[in-house]
């Protein structure tokens, strides 16, 4: 069968299960298009093809002896920044570039654990801090749309593998946003779960009161399986809520879009820099949504223009301290030759942190310094609560807030923005990591350039479920989520 990378992950699925193919076949073909179609997308820093054929013969046993599950034979690719034992982790940094951890990430031995077939690492953003993974290190993965493009980030390889047809799903983190934005470059849909709904165990830390991954995938049902197997309390993880965990795959026709209250917050629409495609089409799949019963109803969220700012302390100051172990003398990266400790310190992390994460750690300790702790760092502790206290209200009037995801399209690769040019292209993402809320993102349409265009709806806590279902009833109407670029479409 050529055609298996085109199969949803419920027809995969069942496919394995009525033994129509194999695990090793279904890994084999994703393994060949990896090799000849990656060269161009430059998204796997690791493939794992070994140990995935190994995997998948493990799971073909499963199958045959009745003990599979759901997922029991599927190939999975994860951001590289989930700890993988036995396999290099590098949160696409050199300060890692070596480092293998002796345990498995939560996300990842859960995958295991329902017979999940690791694929391989994928790039990302250095430390997950940045919009483009353009890597220093590791290099650009390049947008399957448009090689000239950058897929976003920080989980830009996670995207990139799943719009290439290069994995069927994939492990995203998304702390400001680097699960929905990257979905929205490359015309995927990507859910960011309530902040404690699955385990940060294992996972590499950026800011740790706003860390949390979720599953990216071609649509909301393909989601909502990964997302069973995500979500979940976990002992690892303190801040990991022990809460019961829903079936998001039968759930996914319980909300109906009839009578469903969409805020539109007004502030949102005129932000400078939203482009005219992207708020053309976002408005047209919100008028789809209208067509299906939905209330339209206007929302102010005042706090809008605080979103950028707060994040960038509260972010960079909780990095400052979270990489603060990376100093040469435990693991990673260590400068050749130290004369004392202190050049040890210095040159490990002047030579294995890039530009930007070394931008974040200076910004960050400076914010928690003493005499400007109190001016930054507590200042924007409270306008976080602000942020918060905004959605809580809008939320008492309607059931989700609908928003883009990114104000443009993706940008080109090398378009050299300035930093507080590529802050501002999070403003839709970044409150909903301070407020700790789930959202998602679903492609809605095209630009003049053909370049995907992602709407985001906002859910109150916990409300997984409602987010994948108001989408999943969306994609059950149009059918963007299933446009291919050109590059999926060629055969391995
Ligand atoms: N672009 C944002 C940042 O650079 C978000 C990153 C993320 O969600 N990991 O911080």
């Amino acid at each position: 069968m050529s055609d298996l990378h085109r199969l949803s992950i419920r027809e995969l699925s069942e496919g394995l299960a009525q033994a129509k193919f194999s695990s090793r076949e279904l890994t084999e073909h994703y393994l060949k298009r990896i090799a000849k179609i990656d060269t161009q997308v430059q998204s796997y820093i690791t493939v794992t093809a070994e140990q995935a054929l190994a995997q998948a013969d493990a799971a073909d046993a499963a199958i045959k002896a009745g003990h599979a599950t759901t997922l029991t034979g599927l190939p999975i690719a994860h951001k590289d920044i989930f700890c993988t034992q036995g396999i290099k982790t590098t949160a696409g940094s050199k300060m890692l570039d070596n480092f293998i951890s002796p345990y498995d990430a939560t996300v990842v031995a859960k995958g295991k654990a329902a017979g999940l077939v690791t694929l391989g690492k994928v790039n990302m953003d250095e430390f997950a801090m940045g919009s483009t993974s353009e890597n220093p290190h590791f290099g650009s993965t390049k947008n399957p749309w448009n090689l000239e493009h950058v897929p976003g980030g920080s989980s830009g390889g996670s995207a990139a593998v799943v719009a290439a047809d290069l994995a069927p799903f994939a492990t995203g983190t998304d702390t400001g946003g680097s699960i929905r934005q990257p979905a929205s470059f490359c015309g995927l849909t990507g859910l960011k779960p309530t902040y404690g709904r699955v385990s940060r165990f294992g996972m590499i830390a950026y800011a740790s009161s706003m860390d949390q991954s979720g599953p990216m995938a071609r649509s909301a049902e393909d989601c909502a399986y990964l997302m069973n197997v995500m979500a979940g309390h976990d002992a690892k993880d303190s801040t990991s809520v022990q809460k019961e965990v829903d079936d998001y795959v039968s759930n996914l026709n319980d909300t109906s879009v009839k009578g469903l209250r969409i805020g539109i917050p007004k502030q949102y629409f005129n932000v400078q820099g939203l482009d005219a495609d992207v708020k053309a089409r976002v408005e047209k799949s919100l008028k789809k949504l209208e067509e299906m019963g939905a209330i339209l109803v206007e929302i102010n969220l005042n706090m809008t223009e605080a979103y950028v700012p707060t994040y960038y302390l509260i972010a960079p100051a909780e990095a400052s301290s979270n990489l603060q172990r990376f100093d040469g003398v435990r693991y990673g990266y260590r400068c050749e030759n130290p004369v004392d400790l202190m050049d040890l310190y210095k040159r490990s992390r002047s030579e294995g942190f890039g530009t930007e994460v070394q931008r974040r750690i200076l910004i960050g300790t400076y914010a928690l310094s003493a005499g400007y702790y109190d001016a930054y760092y507590v200042k924007a502790q409270k306008v976080r609560r602000l942020i918060q206290q905004d959605f809580l209200k809008a939320f008492e009037n309607v059931d989700v807030i609908a928003a883009p995801s990114a104000p443009t399209t993706a940008y080109k690769i090398g378009a050299n923005l300035s930093p507080t040019e590529m802050y501002l292209g999070d403003i839709y993402t970044l409150a909903v990591n301070l407020a700790g809320l789930p959202a998602i993102n679903a492609p809605v349409g095209f630009d003049k350039n053909n370049l995907p265009v992602g709407l985001q709806l906002i859910g109150n806590y916990w409300s997984e479920s409602q987010l994948l279902s108001v989408v999943h009833q969306y994609q059950q109407a149009t059918d963007w989520h299933t446009k291919r670029a050109a590059i999926a479409e060629e055969n391995a």
